[in-house]
């Protein structure tokens, strides 16, 4: 190896061991977040060692990063990465290989297909579904939507990947009030504009309501795709999926589940009956690098009919044929060409952690957003505006004079101290603090302080 290679590895290491030491003691939000960054920013005539590249990037870049792989990153949904991941992750970059295609990296696919079969027994889904490794939940939904085009297409005797759908019969798209936004994305991505969508009401909880779904299927007749979640981004509630599966599947319809982060309670025996009657669905999608602590990035769409789901996304070309069976290249079940080997981190998360560290895991940062729930919400001005089922917490903060106000406030100031980092949402109309708990070294220490620094930051 040529001494340029090791001098910058070498570079890389240093810094990021010495970030990962220090992520737990940072202030979660960058020291420099509104100024401009040192980052050399002149474009050079002539090249530079890579080791310093290296080296000045590290240095440069610290006053901007966001402290959110480590345990008191609360925002969105977020999670870190097992050190088994990320490591394994290095190694995919030193590795290189593309797994488009089986030849390309028989290795690197083969631990892809392990991690595929290893996702499937944890989340308790059909063995012989079909895994695509995509970048996240958006194109995972988008993945296992144009497999349920297909299908329900391919029922009535049309061909979509042939004839598009100009000219197609009608397919009603139902979702739910409180699905989330890459559903509509997906949708639109695949022909099916927002304005199209048959929309069903959801409870206090961002539910579907079984008997409002039942209302709108009434009417329809001929190909039906009803998206349902497990998981709600506000509430972390999930939709009755018993219920929906029977009413869609009564009509021929398909049901796909986001289930992004939600899915994961499938792998944990405290939370499973959350999700009852979810294998029962058509499509699932997935986030690796939410819950699962993988880097970024990682989903998994899986399909019951892999049949469809190949599909919809085999691409032909002759130079692209590897073998007999194109079902062994990772890229006909998905939308990406080349991509990086996806599947090797998932391999080193699940193996790392084991069937009986990921229930652990899963179950932890539950009971950590309970311990959130019961710290604040049993101070007087302070409401928890969910049922916390999951891993989610919605939290306002009540004032006599203007509550949403005073809640955007607390969260700013919140932000700003630096202790951890919420999110604000607004939830049926109400401003409220979003706390997601999801990173698999939170401790209750770290929720113990981080409840002190939003006591503290209350006060004017
Ligand atoms: C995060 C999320 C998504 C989108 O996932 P990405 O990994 O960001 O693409 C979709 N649905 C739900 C419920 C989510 O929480």
């Amino acid at each position: 190896m040529s001494d340029e290679v090791q001098r910058a590895l070498d570079a890389a290491h240093r810094a990021a061991v010495e970030y990962l030491t220090g992520l737990g003691d940072r202030a979660v939000a960058p020291d420099a977040p509104d100024t401009e960054l040192p980052i050399d920013r002149v474009l050079p005539e002539r090249p530079v060692d890579p080791a310093t590249v290296v080296h000045d990037l590290a240095v440069e870049a610290e006053p901007g990063l966001v402290a959110s792989s480590g345990p008191r990153y609360f925002g969105f949904v977020t999670g870190g990465s097992v050190p088994a991941a990320m490591a394994a992750d290095w190694m995919a970059t030193a590795w290189d290989q593309n797994t488009a295609l089986w030849p390309m990296s028989p290795a690197a696919i083969t631990a892809q297909n392990i991690a595929a079969s290893w996702l499937l027994d944890l989340l308790g889904l059909p063995p012989n579904a079909g895994v695509g490794f995509v970048t996240g939940a958006q194109m995972a939904n988008w993945t296992c939507l144009a497999a349920a085009r297909h299908r329900v297409l391919a029922d009535v005797g049309w061909d979509v990947e042939a004839h598009g759908l100009l000219g197609a019969p009608h397919v009603t798209v139902v979702v739910g009030s409180s699905r989330h936004s890459t559903i509509d994305r997906a949708l639109r991505f695949l022909g099916f504009g927002d304005q199209t969508l048959r929309t069903v009401d959801s409870d206090e909880q961002g539910r579907m309501i079984p008997e409002a779904l039942g209302a709108v299927l009434d009417d329809v007749d001929g190909p039906l795709i009803v998206c349902a979640q497990a998981g709600e981004v506000n509430t972390g509630a999930f939709d009755p999926f018993g219920p929906i599966v029977d009413a869609a599947h009564a009509r021929g319809g398909w049901v796909h589940v986001d289930g992004a982060f939600g899915l994961w309670a499938r792998a944990c025996a405290d939370r499973r009956h959350l999700a009852e009657g979810v294998d029962r669905a058509d499509s699932w999608s997935v986030d690796g690098h939410k819950w699962l602590n993988v880097p970024y990035d990682t989903g998994y769409a899986i399909t019951a009919d892999p049949e469809a789901h190949a599909a919809a996304m085999t691409q032909l070309a002759p130079y692209l044929v590897s073998q007999d069976d194109a079902r062994r290249d990772p890229m006909n079940w998905g939308p990406d060409a080349s991509r990086r080997a996806r599947g090797v981190p998932t391999y080193a998360a699940i193996r790392s952690l084991g069937r009986s560290g990921i229930d652990e895991m899963i179950d932890r940062c539950c009971r950590l957003a309970r311990r959130f729930a019961d710290r604040l919400g049993a101070v007087d001005d302070i409401e928890i505006l969910n049922d916390v089922v999951l891993n989610q917490v919605l939290v306002r903060f009540v004032s006599t004079e203007d509550s949403d106000a005073y809640t955007w406030m607390v969260i700013d100031r919140v932000q700003r101290d630096g202790t951890c980092w919420a999110g604000g949402t607004t939830f049926r109309g109400k401003a409220a603090m979003r706390i997601s708990v999801s990173n698999w070294a939170t401790t209750e220490q770290d929720v113990d302080e981080s409840v002190a620094a939003i006591l503290r930051c209350r006060t004017p």
